[in-house]
């Protein structure tokens, strides 16, 4: 884990505005059942005792709760650059 629990919490992994997507509550949980990870295209099993957002929503009008593994988070947050990587910063200011 790189990230803060609420910049996990703040993920949203849905980008398609098409999708009706209602009561949409994420939260950092460990996971006490295997999960598929919906952050990797190969769904990849996410084991118990892991640190997971779990993303509860109604989406087009039925309950649904996937689960991304925080690995998987901190590599898609490092590819979007959304958040600055936390590092000492006396060397880039005097170049
Ligand atoms: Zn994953």
């Amino acid at each position: 884990m790189k990230y803060t629990k609420e910049q996990y919490e703040e993920f949203d992994v849905s980008e398609n505005d098409d999708i009706d997507i209602r009561c949409r509550t994420t939260k950092l949980v460990k996971t006490k059942k295997p999960h598929k990870c919906c952050m990797d295209r190969d769904a990849h099993i996410i084991p118990v005792g892991t640190m997971a957002v779990r993303d509860s929503a109604i989406v087009d009008g039925k309950w649904s709760t996937v689960y991304s593994c925080t690995d998987c988070i901190d590599k898609w947050y490092d590819e979007c650059r959304l958040y600055e990587p936390q590092r000492a910063s006396s060397e880039s200011e005097n170049s």
